[in-house]
């Protein structure tokens, strides 16, 4: 199969990670702990499987992965994220 047509840009999983973090994720910049690069989160290639997986466009090295449950996500983070959430 293609590795193409496996891999989404991270703009497909914008609804899933607001549902998550509560605040726009897309223009998040985040580092990568394998190559250095820094690039927004809407620019990482997303995976859908079981899960959600977000990979560096630069090296491919895992940056987040949620796991959807019927009563709450799981997050794993990789890298450098500077999140900015709002208080409730
Ligand atoms: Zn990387």
């Amino acid at each position: 199969m293609d590795d193409e047509a496996l891999w989404l840009d991270g703009n497909a999983v914008a609804g899933l990670l607001h549902e998550v973090f509560q605040t726009e994720m897309t223009t998040v910049q985040r580092g990568c702990q394998s190559c250095g690069a820094i690039r927004a989160v809407g620019a990482h290639r997303a995976y859908r499987g079981a899960g959600t997986v977000l990979r560096c466009p630069v090296c491919g090295d895992v940056a987040l992965r949620i796991g959807v449950l019927p009563d709450r996500h799981v997050v794993q983070l990789a890298g450098t994220w500077t999140l900015a959430l709002p208080r409730p």
